[in-house]
Parts: structure tokens; C-alpha cells; sequence
């Protein structure tokens, strides 16, 4: 016999086990739940379809694959050692492949040159056929006018006034008519040859106001910067960073798309650089390896956020404290970007919050797609604005601002870009000009897949695609110049 304790449990269980089929953690009742990572998918699908048309799938399918990481070689460890084992295992230095993709856009230009000046020099050449052609018909007629005027007899008692049947330089084909076209033809050439800034303003016929941009026809690759990855296709990955005999790591993994907006800053040395939403440091961590800065001010809002640059800076630099922080070389800084009012910055990053929108289809930790985060989400694109006017604000005149994303959405990208060069137009005297990097970013299409041109109006998108699964990774470069 059962005791009526047990029978009135397992009363309930058996009424539990009614009302749902399944345990509340079972598979099939964890599947119906909508998830933040469902909801952010749900979002791009009906978003991106719209920008990116047929393009969509295939960068879907990227973001949703397996990201790709490069490896920045630390200068303060065992760099030589960390290169000579990544490219026995088949990785490459991404300077080598832009440097190969140089040489074949150079190659390509140089016999676009040669043909159009080959082209240049026959059309000379069938011109000056035709002067002379011409010239020999004019002579020809000259002198049988001339014969028919002047019998043998007369012209020779005139033969002292006749001076008509010298030859005029200025109607024949003479030295001087040859030595004109030479030249022509050589400045012709070398027109494609030099850069051509096409500098022209933009009108936008809602908003009214003017921006003006510029083209560029390289990227600098700082002669110390080392950085490793994959060919496309490449199923190969980079193992985790080993200490060397220094105590600190030999290389620092990052999405390939990340060296972008960092190359885009042009660093020079010497340059002192603020890194305006700096947190975990790999952008700040990029930049140092450059060897250019003099100092970086590597800033994030969130305090906690901030101790992770510190970690990463611990990891990769021996003696941080004292030989980095203490020297001022590095200054880590606790505040709302938005605010900063030191300025003379030579060069400033604001890789700002945004959707992170591979993050956001992979986590559902801390994922802004969370309910709970809906209206932080909307107003991230104000947030993104107000952080870019400020560092235009804070930049040197001549300096460089790089605004970056690691989202798809054209309103976090070109339209945050567009606000904030709107509201320097509206409320300041400053100058800026967009720097074009579509002719120096040919340079890169053997690592990275960008987005066509037509699909933006100031930067530059690096697409997740499943050869080479970077990004994405939006990048605009702003100079100032007033
Ligand atoms: N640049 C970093 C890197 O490459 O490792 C990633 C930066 S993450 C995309 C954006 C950062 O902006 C977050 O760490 C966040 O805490 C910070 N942030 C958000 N609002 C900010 C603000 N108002 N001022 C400064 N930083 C802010």
C-alpha cells in the first residue's frame, strides 16, 4: 500500500507531466522560445535583403560560418621566431599579398600606358601622313598652275623675282611641326599615370550641404607591422599565442576586418593617437605594433571594459607599468567619448558600439537584440553620431579621424557619417573632407571582399563571405582640414 504522502506526489508529477508534454528544459520546448540570436537574425533577413538584394545569401551564409582571425605579430616577444613557425604552417604576411596585387595593378596600368601611348603615336603618325599627302597635292597643283602660267622663256627672265617655289616652313611638314606632337603625346601618357585627386562636392538635396571628397591611390603599410593570415579557400587556423621567453604572447588573434580601419589611419611616427572606444584593445594593440605612436590613449566608457586593454597590454608588453604607463607612452582613460575635451590628437579611432551583427547571430549573452535592450538599440546610431562629431571636434587640423562598425546597416555606417559631417556643416567653421580609398583599397582584393562602391556613399565595408570570412568591418576615413 502507498502512503498518502507519496500518492499526493506523485499526483502532482503526474499532473506537471500533463501540462507540459515535455520538461520545461526539454529540446523541443528550448526550441520554441525565440531566442535574441533568432531575433537579430529575423531583423537582418527582412534589412539586409533590401541593401544587399541577392548579395544577402551569400553574406548570410558568411555570418553565420566560422569567423576567420589574423595574427598581428608582437614586436616585444619572439617576433622572428613567431613568423618563421606561422609560415611553416602555410601563412602568409598580408603585406606580401597586397604587395603581389600592387605589382599585378601596376603591370595591368603600365600596359594600359603603353597601349594607349602606341595608339597615341599611330594616330600621330596617320595625321602627319596626311599633311604631307596633303602638302604633296598642294605642291603638285602649285606647280602646274606655275607651268602653265610661265613659259620656259619667261620664267627665265624672271627667274631672279620667282621666289614662289621655295619651300614655306609654316605650310610643309617640317622639324618644328614633328617636335610639337612629341611632347603632346608623352604628357598625354603620362595623364593615367598621375594620380588624379578628383576633388568634388557632394550635394545632398534634402539636407543641403556640401562634403567634399577626395580620392587615394594607396595604403600605407608601416614597415614593422606584421600580419599573418590565411589564403582564401584556406580551411587552416592559427593555434592560440604561446609566451616567449620574455613572459609575454608572440602574436594577437583578431578578425581580419579589424586592420583595416587601423591601416586607414595612415599613423605616422611620432603621431599621438586617441582610441576613443578602445575596449578589449585589439584596435590600440594594432596601432603600438606599428612602432609609429608616440603615445596612444587607449579610452573606454565601461571601467571593467577597461581593465581588459590593461590585461591584453600586460599580455603583450613586458614591464606595462613602468615602461609603458609611467612613461606616458600609453594612457588608459575612464571616460564618455563624447565628452573628452583634451585634444591635439594626431590621429583618432572611433570604432564605436553598434549592432556587432556576427556577434549578435552567434550569443545570446549580452546580445542587443535582448528585449530588454531594445530602446539602447535604437539609439545607437545617435550615440555612434555624437561620438564622431566629437572626435572631428578633438582631431589636429591635417589630422585623421577613422570611424568603424562592425555592422551591415547603412544607418550606423554612411548615415552616422552623414549626420556628423552634417552637423559640423550646421554648427562649426571646421573643414572635412572624406578621403576615397576605393583606387588604394584595390590593393587588398586579394585578402578581403568589399562591398561595391554604388552601395556607399562615404566608406568602405569588408563582407563576410565563406572564402574569407572577415568582417563585417565598416570603415570611413575623415580628415580635417579647417
Ligand atoms: N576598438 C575595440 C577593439 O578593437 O578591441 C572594440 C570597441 S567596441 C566595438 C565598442 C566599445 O565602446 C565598448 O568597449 C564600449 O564599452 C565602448 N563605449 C560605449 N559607449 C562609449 C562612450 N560613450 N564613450 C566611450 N566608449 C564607449
Amino acid at each position: 500500500m502507498l502512503s498518502y504522502s507519496i500518492l499526493k506526489r506523485l499526483n502532482k508529477e503526474i499532473k506537471l507531466l500533463v501540462r507540459y508534454k515535455n520538461p520545461p528544459d526539454h529540446w523541443s520546448v528550448l526550441r520554441k522560445k525565440i531566442h535574441p540570436v533568432d531575433k537579430a537574425l529575423n531583423h537582418f533577413d527582412d534589412f539586409y535583403k533590401q541593401v544587399f538584394d541577392k548579395q544577402w545569401l551569400t553574406i548570410r551564409k558568411g555570418l553565420l560560418g566560422t569567423q576567420k582571425y589574423v595574427a598581428i605579430i608582437n614586436n616585444y616577444g619572439d617576433s622572428e621566431e613567431a613568423m618563421r613557425k606561422l609560415e611553416l604552417g602555410g601563412a602568409i604576411n598580408m603585406r606580401t599579398l597586397f604587395n603581389l596585387e600592387k605589382g599585378y595593378i601596376q603591370e595591368k596600368l603600365e600596359k594600359r600606358m603603353q597601349k594607349s601611348r602606341l595608339q597615341q603615336i599611330f594616330d600621330v603618325d596617320e595625321m602627319i601622313e596626311k599633311v604631307v599627302e596633303n602638302n604633296t597635292k598642294n605642291e603638285i597643283t602649285n606647280a602646274e598652275v606655275h607651268k602653265k602660267q610661265f613659259s620656259l622663256d619667261s620664267s627665265l627672265q624672271n627667274a631672279e623675282y620667282d621666289t614662289r617655289r621655295l619651300v614655306d616652313s609654316k605650310n610643309a611638314l617640317s622639324a618644328e611641326i614633328l617636335y610639337e606632337f612629341v611632347p603632346a603625346t608623352k604628357i598625354k601618357g603620362k595623364e593615367d599615370f598621375i594620380p588624379e585627386s578628383s576633388h568634388y562636392k557632394l550635394y545632398d538635396n534634402e539636407s543641403q550641404f556640401a562634403v567634399s571628397i577626395e580620392k587615394e591611390y594607396d595604403v600605407h603599410f608601416p614597415e614593422f607591422l606584421n600580419i599573418y593570415c590565411y589564403e582564401a579557400e584556406s580551411k587552416n587556423d592559427f593555434e592560440s599565442p604561446k609566451k616567449g621567453s620574455t613572459g609575454v604572447l608572440n602574436y594577437y588573434l583578431m578578425d581580419g576586418g579589424s586592420v583595416l580601419p587601423v591601416l586607414a589611419l595612415d599613423l605616422e611616427p611620432g603621431s599621438k593617437m586617441l582610441d576613443m572606444c578602445a575596449a578589449p584593445g585589439g584596435k590600440s594593440l594594432l596601432a603600438l605594433q606599428t612602432l609609429y605612436p608616440d603615445c596612444i590613449v587607449s579610452n573606454d566608457i565601461s571601467y571593467s571594459r577597461l581593465n581588459r586593454i590593461e590585461n591584453v597590454y600586460k599580455q603583450f608588453l613586458y614591464d606595462f607599468k613602468e615602461k609603458w604607463l609611467s612613461t606616458e607612452h600609453i594612457k588608459l582613460t575612464n571616460r564618455d567619448g563624447r565628452i573628452i575635451v583634451e585634444d591635439n590628437f594626431d590621429r583618432i579611432l572611433v570604432d564605436v558600439p553598434c549592432t556587432t551583427d556576427r556577434h549578435s547571430l552567434h550569443e545570446n549573452d549580452n546580445n542587443i537584440f535582448k528585449p530588454s535592450r531594445i530602446k539602447e538599440r535604437l539609439q545607437i546610431p545617435e550615440l555612434q553620431r555624437q561620438l564622431l562629431f566629437n572626435a572631428l571636434k578633438l582631431v589636429k587640423k591635417g589630422g585623421i579621424v577613422v570611424y568603424s562598425t562592425c555592422s551591415l546597416s547603412p544607418i550606423q555606417n554612411d548615415g552616422v557619417v552623414h549626420m556628423a559631417l552634417k552637423q559640423i556643416w550646421e554648427e562649426t567653421n571646421m573643414e572635412i573632407v572624406v578621403k576615397d580609398l576605393t583606387p588604394a583599397l584595390q590593393q587588398t582584393t586579394n585578402v578581403f571582399k568589399m562591398a561595391d562602391k554604388k552601395l556607399l556613399k562615404y566608406g568602405h565595408l569588408v563582407l563576410p563571405n565563406l572564402a574569407q570570412n572577415y568582417g563585417p568591418t565598416y570603415f570611413c576615413k575623415l580628415q580635417k582640414i579647417k
